[in-house]
């Protein structure tokens, strides 16, 4: 079997290694400060104040959700995935999706799952993670009838590992919509010491023409999706509020969450950014959730994911 050098897992290793709750509070700001390109500002809070959570408009009618298969995750020790200690000596096997947004104004791919190359490479092992691919985004797309290029803007919920996998296959036209704390996280300003390793982490996305964005992205301008900042898995973690015109709001979580198990009794990942942080997110989104009586699907939970409807709508 050939053996896939998987830089990005060993810099998910080094991030939990170099957890420290003092890193945090100068990102705090910069995550919760409004950002460039943020157009809807009316559902921007302020400390303190109850969050608006309504609805900008009218689910647009064509819009549709796909579910894309971006990998399997077999993880032999859940020990990181709480802070509480009580996963040690668990195991799990997590799914890894990306997903297709088709609305008449363009088409959006959330997260960018597992690198392409386990397809031919097969299952890799590193520490606690075991990774697997069956198919690219590229060739599920092709399946569709569409390509690559046929995706206008991309989002990723966060720069971990198995979610920016395949950026390396996206058109240079294709639009990266970045929250601005993420993609500080992602590129740190020249200067800093080990800068070079850092910026050197996603090339991939050095060639995607960049958009800027803080909370409450609302993507096509109707109200139909909206990104939402849920910081604390990394600085500008994010989850996406999707309106169909059928099923209603769904909330595809991101890793606010990895498992059901998670969601029930708040558990935070070990190797969390910052776990208050993380915590005052789920409160948002759980109250977001509520408001809006939303079908909330956790990316990595099988439960959640494998009995999908190929288009939701
Ligand atoms: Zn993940």
């Amino acid at each position: 079997m050939k053996i896939l050098p998987l830089v990005s897992l060993g810099a998910l290793a080094l991030a939990i290694s170099a957890c420290s709750p003092t890193d945090t509070s100068a990102d705090d700001t910069a995550a919760t400060a409004p950002a460039e390109g943020d157009v809807s500002g009316d559902m921007d809070t302020a400390a303190g104040e109850t969050p608006a959570y309504t609805m900008a408009s009218e689910p647009a009618e064509e819009l549709q959700l796909i579910k894309l298969d971006c990998g399997t995750i077999y993880v032999s020790d859940l020990n990181i995935f709480s802070v509480e200690g009580d996963y040690a000596g668990q195991t799990d096997t997590f799914t890894d999706t990306c997903w297709l947004l088709r609305h008449p104004d363009g088409d959006l791919l959330w997260d960018l799952g597992l690198p392409g190359e386990l397809v031919e490479a097969g299952e890799q092992t590193q520490d606690v993670f075991s990774v697997s691919l069956d198919k690219t985004i590229s060739d599920q797309l092709i399946e569709m009838g569409l390509g690559m290029s046929d995706v206008e803007m991309v989002a990723i919920s966060h720069s971990h590992f198995d979610h920016v996998g395949q950026a390396g296959d996206l058109d240079p036209a294709t639009t990266w919509l970045v929250n601005e704390a993420e993609y500080g996280f992602m590129f740190p300003e020249a200067g800093a010491e080990g800068d070079d390793q850092a910026e050197s982490q996603f090339p991939a996305f050095e060639g995607l023409t960049r958009e800027t964005i803080g909370d409450n992205h609302d993507v096509f301008g109707d109200g139909s999706v909206i990104i939402i900042e849920t910081p604390g898995h990394t600085p500008g973690h994010s989850s996406l509020l999707v309106n169909l015109p059928e099923t209603g709001p769904v909330l595809l979580t991101g890793d606010l969450y990895h498992r059901e198990e998670s969601r029930e009794g708040e558990r935070v990942p070990a190797f969390n950014f910052d776990v208050e942080q993380t915590r005052a997110s789920i409160a948002e989104f759980e109250a977001r959730a509520e408001e809006l009586g939303a079908r909330v699907i956790i990316q990595h939970e099988p439960a959640d994911t494998n009995d999908l409807p190929d288009v939701m709508r």
